[in-house]
């Protein structure tokens, strides 16, 4: 796509630069000029009278035979070795979307000692495996997971390839999508197959969650599509289930940027918050990283996690793996325990399918009440130091 200035029609009326909302139009020798700050919003086109600037929409690459396009992908994360939840939902879902299709369901696993997982993969629905097991694949990279992944969707080409929306997904399957001009939808919450069409309808929150937008890809395959973990119930494991199992040779497609020195894992005391039955969340009303302990010694005493809001991420109060909304996680517990929480749209966005919340705030038309099963109106210090006494009181 492009925004042009066509120099021998501009009259240099200026126009534009105050159409323009991006303020990326300059004027130079009387002519109006296109900086890098554009964003091909298209507002600059209508407002110039004299048919001076262009848009113009290039072809996204070839097009394609859709017919040759079979069978439902997903990417098998996995972490040491270890299968992610996720990747165990997104079997179940594109099970159903397989079968839905009639069509064959795949797993892609990439590293290094994996080859026993595939078994694993296959128990939970998978009609077939491709393992491409490598040294070189041994911590995630951009650059190879993204090469190992190309090659074979270009080689096999898949209708439908799914990832979890983490941080390995998200990172490096944009890069799978533009190599392939594939269509590509993030952070989706709901996925089904059009019956009239057979494409892949790709449903997710947008304008901050305010309205779930179905996303279709009708030109273009494979359709892509990264899922938060939760969102998808998991799949059954079954080990009379029989697969294919099918080595792929690894073959790096360029060079690989990036290097991995060394990994660290976060410590923590309690339970990660995405696999919590019991999460005690906190916001900005704690008022400080000393009340902020009080969640900890909460979640200690129920057995769960501690998440928190964005705002209690920028006060420093806990790492940023802890935050719970748009740009955070999405949690699905039994029990969120709202703590100081305004429930601003992104951070609701995250946690709204939780089973049961309780909220805990001094303002009584703060809108996290909106969602709350429950709701104390009070200072969050005294709730929480009294719930603490309470639950010791009652679990001994
Ligand atoms: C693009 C974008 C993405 C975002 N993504 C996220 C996200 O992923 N997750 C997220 O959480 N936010 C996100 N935000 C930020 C979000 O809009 C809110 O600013 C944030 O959630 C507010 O955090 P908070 O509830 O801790 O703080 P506040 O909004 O400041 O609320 C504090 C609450 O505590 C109450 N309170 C104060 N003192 C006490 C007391 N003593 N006792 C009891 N209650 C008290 C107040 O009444 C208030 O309701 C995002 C914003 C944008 C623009
Ligand atoms: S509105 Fe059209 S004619 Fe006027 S300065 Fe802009 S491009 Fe030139
Ligand atoms: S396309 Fe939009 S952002 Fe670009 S110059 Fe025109 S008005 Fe500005």
């Amino acid at each position: 796509m492009s925004v042009k200035v066509k120099p021998d029609i501009c009259t240099g009326c200026e126009t534009c630069v105050s159409a323009c909302p991006f303020g990326a139009i300059e004027m130079k020798d009387g002519k109006a000029v296109i900086t890098d700050a554009c964003t091909m919003c298209g507002a600059c086109v209508e407002a110039c009278q004299f048919q001076a600037i262009e848009k113009t929409i290039e072809a996204t690459g070839p097009a394609k035979d859709l017919s040759a396009y079979k069978g439902v992908w997903v990417f098998a994360e996995q972490h040491k070795g270890s299968i992610a939840s996720v990747s165990i939902e997104l079997l179940g879902e594109g099970r159903k979307l397989a079968d839905k299709k009639k069509a064959k369901l795949s797993a892609v696993l990439v590293g290094s000692g994996i080859s026993s997982k595939a078994q694993e993969l296959i128990a939970h629905g998978a009609d077939a495996v491709y393992v491409c097991n490598d040294p070189a694949l041994e911590h995630f990279n951009d650059d190879s997971y993204a090469a190992v992944l190309t090659a074979l969707a270009q080689q096999h080409k898949p209708e439908i390839i799914l990832a979890g929306a983490t941080a390995i997904g998200r990172s490096f399957f944009p890069k799978v999508a533009s190599t392939l001009y594939a269509g590509l939808t993030a952070d989706c919450t709901m996925l089904d197959i059009d019956d009239a069409t057979g494409h892949l309808h790709q449903t997710r929150p947008a304008f901050g969650g305010n309205i779930m937008a179905t996303i279709v890809t009708p030109n273009h395959r494979p359709q892509m599509a990264t899922v938060r973990h939760k969102v998808m119930k998991p799949a059954q494991r079954d080990d009379s289930r029989k697969g294919e199992i099918i080595d792929v040779k690894y073959t790096p497609s360029g060079p690989v940027r990036t290097k991995v020195l060394k990994t660290v894992d976060e410590l923590t005391e309690t339970v990660n918050i995405c696999e919590a039955d019991i999460i005690v969340a906190g916001g900005r009303g704690l008022g400080s990283r000393k009340n902020f302990l009080l969640l900890e010694e909460l979640a200690k005493v129920l057995g769960g996690a501690v998440a928190a809001t964005r705002g209690a991420v920028d006060e420093g109060w806990i790492p940023y793996s802890h935050q719970v909304g748009q740009t955070g996680k999405t949690v699905c517990p039994k029990l969120y325990i709202a703590c100081g929480i305004s429930g601003a749209i992104q951070h609701v966005a995250g946690m709204q399918s939780s089973e049961t919340i309780v909220a805990i705030n001094k303002d009584p038309d703060a809108p996290i009440f909106n969602v709350a099963t429950y709701g104390i109106v009070g200072d969050v210090t005294e709730v929480l130091t009294e719930m603490i006494k309470k639950f010791r009181e009652v679990r001994g």
